[in-house]
Formats: C-alpha cells, structure tokens, sequence
C-alpha cells in the first residue's frame, strides 16, 4: 500500500538527534512522491526568562535566529528540501510547530522524542504536547543514545 502521507512537517531542535528524526521523516517518503518541510522554533528569550533577564536581548535573539537558520539549512540541504519549505520561527514550541502543520494542511508531523522516567515524566515530551491539538498523525522518533 503506498504511503498516505504526503506532506509531512518536521520539526528539529537542531541538536545531533536532528539527523535521526530527519532521516526517518525522509524514509516515509521513500518511493513515493511528497513534500518534506522542516521548522524550528526559537522561544523567545524574553518569554522565557521574563522579568529575570534585566538586559536587552534584542541582539542575542537575532544571533540565535540566524545561528538557527544556518544549522536549519545545513540539514535541509542533505535531504534536498528547498529554501522556501524551511521556517525558523519565534514562538512557543508547540503552538508553533501546530499552527504550521495547519497552515501547510500537512498530513504528519515528525518529531524526535526521548525516553522519560521519574521527576521528567510530570514534565511531559514535545511529541506528547503535541498530540492532543494536532489535525494529524504524529510520529515519535525515539531518539535515545544507545547504551553501550
Ligand atoms: P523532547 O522529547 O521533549 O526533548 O522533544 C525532542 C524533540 O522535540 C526534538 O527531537 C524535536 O523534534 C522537537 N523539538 C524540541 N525542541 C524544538 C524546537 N525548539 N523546535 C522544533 N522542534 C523541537
């Protein structure tokens, strides 16, 4: 059966583990014709940090965004995916992924996800985050570090 999906949204965080959840995005589209787009989401530091950054970020934002777009592109390129399907956003992380994949009408988000145990399972994961507000399926790339 050829795969339902056609469009499909990923989403990086631009560490190392970016390349797994990338490749696996890229596998769901083996042999069939699709689009791959890929997001990043800078949380802006203001937002973050609030009243406790007695500075102006202004400038550390921008630095962060441009240092982002280059890692951001530098993975687009292994996988062919052209300028215009890359987006590097400010915003909250997940209301951000969520609103591209309805704007793009993608049909799967893909994300990395780790495993999580004790005082991090409260905390909760990205991919869990997600589900509950998506308008499609989503895919949790475990992206844990083998143990040796
Ligand atoms: P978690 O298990 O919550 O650490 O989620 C890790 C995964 O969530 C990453 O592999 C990405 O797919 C996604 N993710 C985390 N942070 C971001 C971000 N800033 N922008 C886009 N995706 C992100």
């Amino acid at each position: 059966m050829a795969s339902p999906y056609r469009k499909i949204l990923v989403a990086i965080d631009c560490s190392d583990e970016s390349a797994t959840v990338l490749a696996r995005a890229a596998g769901v589209l083996e042999g069939v014709s699709g689009e791959l787009h890929l997001i990043h989401v800078i949380e802006p530091l203001a937002l973050a940090y609030g009243a406790d950054v007695p500075m102006d970020v202004t400038d550390l934002q921008s630095g962060l965004v441009e240092q982002a777009k280059q890692t951001a592109h530098q993975y687009a390129e292994r996988y062919h995916i052209p300028d215009k399907h890359i987006y590097v956003e400010l915003g909250s992380i997940e209301k951000t992924i969520l609103g591209k994949a309805d704007s793009l009408e993608a049909d799967l988000i893909v994300v990395g996800s780790h495993t999580r145990s004790g005082l991090a399972l409260l905390l909760g994961s990205t991919a869990r985050g997600l589900v509950p507000g998506s308008h499609c399926d989503v895919l949790a790339v475990k992206v844990d570090k083998k143990k040796d």
